[in-house]
């Protein structure tokens, strides 16, 4: 898409005059150490109960590339690329690295980025070794000194009323010789409101069948007990009520509590634990336990039922999952063109895109901000493993041209293998309304 003349100029005056440059945060994956107990060292606080409700998710490890380590890597490595235009000098620098990816003759505009977490928990073990998972929680958690509730990973992002995050994370699951990525996205109310009519007994065949044949019908299984229709069941269910379905997907599973996530951040949409207290297991209301029960009252369920939910979560240019999934695919595929225009891969040889991960994922989910999850790699494949290895700031380039094109466009010279280069539609969720929609998520 080519971006009009006057929005340049105007853009380029706002960045100059750093009044509003546009924030991008990258957020590398996990950080810290499964630890035993979870209650203590885990992730998920719940103030209410005054313990950790999940164990802390380390990440992938393999023959020596730990996840966490080299999706730090990459993304501190994106940041520095976009640090370049933040002076006339770097700006020129980026410019060239912008021509190698699209059509890019005028001076590139300013992009303020960045890094979600610190490096993982082995850079600043001694300063943490209280509780090694503090800086790399992604829910609030307890000062183990003071007991004052710190931000997490998500809280901190939306500190920062960022317009882009992009979180990154690599998988070992099996995957095509030359490599495999994947966007992983999460639907919006609008699709989560099957469930509800599910349990309140609506036609549960025609139900079945219409996820079944929607775009939303590979439902991520994460636990192997339940099918897949079982396992959106379970999804929608932790999404509203916080609580598992039982394998049934009808009925809640009362020893499976998963938090309310949106009160275990520090946002505009969070609820008091005097509200919760007052409202728990009320029916026709926000905290009944059972989902036939649930009535979607309050300012989270508010946002959830809005527009720009379903401009984030549903249809859009990929056709489902909204700007969070053409964003993911912007990143996968720039990744992808990065390798082949500094020569690594052909289009044939570079790593293929494949079907998203869906479920209830908490950062896309809990942010305002346009984000694009993706799993970058699959170390199965060798290819991947030697991409993960020795070519991150290949990576990493094409992560920054990525942020870049999705804030401000980059027309492409073919869009076949790659890259549409069209800018997310910000303006939208920047006139809403009510206010700008990115600079209204903290509390
Ligand atoms: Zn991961």
């Amino acid at each position: 898409m080519k971006v009009s003349a006057t929005k340049t100029i105007l853009l380029c005056l706002l960045a100059a005059t750093h009044l509003h440059a546009y924030r991008v945060v990258f957020d590398p994956g996990h950080g810290g150490r499964d630890l035993i107990p979870y209650t203590l060292y885990g992730d998920k606080f719940d103030r209410r109960l005054g313990t950790y409700l999940d164990k802390f998710r380390e990440g992938a490890r393999h023959k020596g590339v730990w996840e966490f380590e080299v999706m730090y890597d990459i993304a501190a490595k994106a940041k520095a690329i976009l640090d370049l235009t933040q002076t006339p000098e770097g700006k020129e620098k980026f410019r060239k690295i912008l021509a190698k990816y699209g059509k890019s003759t005028e001076t590139p505009a300013s992009i303020d980025a960045y890094l979600s977490r610190p490096a993982g928990y082995i850079e600043n073990y001694f300063e943490n070794r209280d509780d090694t998972n503090a800086p790399f929680r992604l829910y609030d958690y307890p000062n183990q000194k003071t007991g004052a509730i710190e931000h997490g990973t998500i809280s901190r992002i939306n500190a920062l009323e960022p317009e882009l995050v992009i979180t990154l994370h690599l998988t070992h699951t099996e995957a095509p010789a030359v490599g495999g990525m994947a966007t992983v996205i999460t639907p919006s109310y609008k699709t989560y409101a099957l469930a509800q009519r599910y349990v309140k007994g609506g036609d549960r065949a025609a139900i079945r069948k219409k996820l079944a044949s929607s775009a939303w019908a590979r439902w991520f299984i994460s636990d192997e007990r339940y099918k897949t229709f079982p396992s959106f069941m379970a999804d929608a269910f932790i999404y509203y009520i916080g609580f598992w379905s039982k394998s049934d997907g009808v009925n809640t599973d009362y020893k499976r509590f998963r938090g309310y996530r949106h009160n275990l951040v520090d946002w505009a949409y969070a609820d008091s634990d005097a509200i919760v207290e007052s409202l728990y297991g009320q029916k026709g209301e926000r905290y009944a336990t059972t989902l036939a029960a649930f009535e979607p009252k309050g300012p989270f369920w508010e946002r959830e039922k809005a527009e720009p939910e379903i401009w984030r979560r549903e249809g859009g240019n990929e056709g489902f999952g909204g700007d969070n999934h053409y964003a993911g695919m912007e990143v996968l595929r720039y990744a992808r063109k990065a390798f082949v225009v500094n020569g690594f891969d052909s289009a044939a040889s570079a790593p293929k895109i494949l079907k998203p991960y869906i479920s209830t994922w908490a950062v896309p989910t809990y942010v305002n901000a346009v984000a694009a999850f993706v799993e970058l790699a699959h170390t199965t494949s060798k290819r991947d493993y030697l991409r993960m290895a020795k070519y991150r700031h290949i990576y990493a380039e094409g992560l920054a041209v990525a942020a870049y094109s999705l804030l401000y466009g980059l027309e492409q010279r073919s869009s076949k293998y790659f890259p549409k280069g069209a800018a997310l539609d910000l303006a939208r969720y920047e006139n809403l309304a009510g206010g700008n929609y990115f600079k209204r998520v903290k509390k």
